[in-house]
């Protein structure tokens, strides 16, 4: 098939004076001082229910943005049924004309709709503008466009057939409905993770994560522009607990595709299994969860390219990616110049709004997330085997800000060494020498997580030896590297162990998962 070849969106720079930097603050601006009221969208109609919840950016708590509304159980039903509905047509829409739908989708955020999907991102979620165009606008793009191309992938690959025998792979989609739950984190994340089961022929129940439903509505104006038909994505807002135990008691319920946190996974996985004699066909469990990303670095390694990876990896987007580093491993004989690296790299960043694209970074998402980074960063201070030895300061008056910190520890077990945070809190062992393999025990056992990782070494029989000592530590291995910002169709992304079911985000390996083939042999 003869397709549009898929290609990376190009990062645009936003440098002062280009007309992508005056459209996305502009944009900004004017969303920033406008009021949202954001239905929930079931069936192509936007249903306010009047029970409604406030929206504030996280870096300016008390500036309130609008409200969106909330779904009771029977409306939450009602998205069922409506998707079930509408599958009849959209699963035997041929899937040339699916694809168009997401190619379309893609275009129109390379061009009219980024500036505001990037500005919305940077509202919602905090994000900076640089960070937004990758994440948000670019990553979003780069799915559309790769998943279209693994799609035409799929539905091409046919089995042998014989002499007097057609043998033929029919690509069905799955027999119900998908429930697609999404992260605050990536909204490239939340747009693909509906687009890509509703690509291969599915329909979709999706529910945003509460802190990013503001720049989700952007997703769902473009998809509605693309000419996705009535139906195929419907998305709910509210009750999660509520939403999830209604969805998954459905008999028409298919499968998950979901990005978030271990524990709510593990629940969802467990409510599925109680609920499995129920369903008409097994579901489908994919997801991505937590992660506790290791730096290690050899001592053949240079110090300044760890100690860059380390600043970037760890507080880029205030360390709130599942890839972001947050233990590292040095060796003695190069803390010191690592240390003074970071510290020269730290204090040329700014932290403020994402207003202004100086600022490296802005707030943490939430006054949950900001409570338990502070407490995370208060033990160290009082613990006799950690100490902080860079940043440290917090402040909540305004927004949620933390200052990206460095703890060190002499306890390679100690807390934050093991427990995810998900902020700008990276945790750093020093060791010995000479106990480079120790180390590398070391970090695989305790790597309860295995999403991303990165070692850095010059001495290549290092790399061979990590290579292989951290093979099922990371689903994503990095060398010389830092383990953040893999590229759509480059690297694709996931992990295992308690890191999810590793079905590699933007690959044929996921949308696979969203096909249930019937092999038809025919006879003449
Ligand atoms: N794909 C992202 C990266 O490589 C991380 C995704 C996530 O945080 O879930 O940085």
């Amino acid at each position: 098939y003869n397709v549009p070849k898929a290609f990376n969106e190009p990062v645009k720079t936003y440098a002062p004076g280009t007309k992508e930097r005056e459209l996305t603050l502009n944009s900004f601006k004017e969303q920033y001082n406008s009021q949202v009221d954001i239905p929930l969208y079931i069936g192509g109609e936007e249903i306010r229910t009047g029970n409604t919840k406030d929206l504030f950016p996280p870096f300016d708590h008390k500036h309130k943005l609008g409200v969106y509304h909330q779904a009771d159980k029977a409306l939450v039903e009602k998205a069922v049924s409506t998707a079930l509905e509408a599958k009849k047509k959209w699963a035997a829409m041929p899937w040339e004309h699916r694809a168009s739908i997401f190619l379309k989708a893609a275009e129109l955020l390379a061009g009219p709709y980024r500036a505001k999907i990037n500005a919305a991102t940077m509202i919602a979620q905090a994000k900076t503008l640089h960070q937004a165009e990758i994440d948000s606008a670019c990553e979003f793009i780069d799915f559309l466009r790769f998943n279209v191309e693994y799609m035409t992938q799929i539905y091409s690959e046919q089995p042998t057939s014989t002499d007097g025998v057609w043998n033929r792979l029919e690509h069905r989609p799955l027999e119900g409905f998908v429930y697609a739950i999404t992260p605050f984190n990536f909204t490239a994340i939340a747009g693909n993770l509906p687009t890509s089961v509703a690509m291969m022929g599915n329909v979709v129940v999706w529910k945003p994560s509460a802190t990013q439903i503001y720049s989700a509505r952007v997703i769902v104006e473009v998809l509605k522009e693309a000419g996705l038909p009535d139906g195929v994505i419907n998305v709910v807002y509210g009750n999660s607990a509520m939403i999830t135990d209604t969805l998954l008691a459905s008999p028409d319920f298919a499968g998950i595709h979901f990005t978030g946190s271990t524990g709510v996974f593990n629940s969802m996985w467990a409510k599925i299994g109680q609920n499995i004699n129920n369903y008409k066909t097994y579901p489908r469990i994919v997801g991505e969860t937590g992660g506790k990303d290791f730096v290690v670095a050899h001592p053949s390694a240079c110090p300044k390219e760890v100690a860059v990876a380390l600043t970037r990896g760890a507080f880029e987007y205030q360390g709130q990616k599942c890839s972001a580093a947050s233990r590292a491993y040095v060796p003695a004989s190069m803390w010191n110049q690592v240390k003074d690296y970071m510290a020269a790299d730290l204090a040329t960043i700014k932290m403020g709004t994402p207003e202004d694209p100086t600022n490296f970074v802005s707030s943490v998402i939430s006054e949950g997330s900001f409570d338990k980074l502070a407490k995370a960063i208060d033990e160290a201070n009082a613990a006799s085997d950690a100490e902080v030895v860079l940043g440290g300061k917090y402040d909540k008056s305004v927004g949620y800000f933390i200052e990206p910190t460095v703890i060190l520890t002499s306890n390679p077990k100690y807390d934050t060494m093991q427990t995810e945070l998900f902020g700008p809190v990276l945790t750093i062992y020093v060791y010995e020498d000479t106990k480079w393999e120790e180390t590398l025990k070391l970090v695989d056992e305790t790597s309860a997580y295995a999403l991303t990782g990165a070692i850095f070494a010059k001495c290549r029989y290092a790399v061979v030896e990590a290579t292989k000592a951290l093979e099922n530590a990371a689903g994503n291995f990095y060398i010389n590297d830092k383990p953040t910002g893999a590229v759509v169709g480059q690297q694709p992304f996931g992990g295992a162990r308690a890191s999810g079911t590793n079905d590699k985000a933007g690959s044929i390996l996921n949308l696979l998962r969203w096909v249930s083939p019937r092999t038809i042999k025919e006879t003449f």
